[in-house]
């Protein structure tokens, strides 16, 4: 059990992470909108906000790289500005800015290796495998949290959270790799 007066103090923390997912997600719609693209819809929800950009996909290589780059960035400005000030916040945009590079899909890591590959024209089954590898780590390593640090189970669940998305976006996945 959390004592009651850890609540406005967890309450908070969760808002602050709120917003810099937010801000994140605001750093992509703002660079797609510099290169002038549509906005489709924001959505935003519990766990942060999600940005749909019309035409992403036939968006040309470079300009879809800036776009992708500028959440995790976002981050790493913030947790820079912090840097010395407030140790959370720091932590924080640390994770969000690792956790987002992750080459998973269809975090921005996982896209932007995508682009990468493309650029090069190798390895699209080399991803697909990496893919399934990272997922795979991140579960064992979500267990071994669960064991070590009993009972946190916040890898873990972002493993299955991985999982979930790229079952249902697995035709995306194969359509962002070999068709766009
Ligand atoms: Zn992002």
């Amino acid at each position: 059990m959390i004592p009651y007066y850890f609540v406005p103090i967890i309450a908070e923390h969760f808002f602050c992470v709120w917003i810099f997912v937010v801000i994140h997600e605001l750093s992509h719609v703002l660079v797609a909108k510099f290169f002038g693209l549509q906005i489709e819809k924001i959505i935003f929800s519990l766990i942060g906000a999600k940005a749909v950009i019309k035409n992403f996909n036939l968006t040309i290589a470079w300009k879809k790289f800036w776009i992708l780059i500028a959440g995790p960035f976002a981050n790493l400005f913030l947790a820079i500005i912090f840097f010395g000030r407030n140790n959370f916040f720091v932590g924080a945009n640390f994770c969000l800015f690792i956790f987002n590079l992750l080459p998973i899909y269809p975090l921005d890591g996982g896209r932007i290796l995508i682009l990468i590959l493309k650029k090069f024209s190798v390895g699209k089954k080399f991803f697909l495998k990496l893919n399934r590898f990272m997922i795979a780590s991140l579960f064992l390593l979500g267990i071994l949290q669960f064991i070590l640090f009993f009972p946190n189970l916040s890898l873990f669940a972002i493993a299955i959270y991985l999982w979930r998305i790229n079952k249902l976006s697995a035709v995306n996945l194969i359509y962002e790799l070999y068709f766009t």
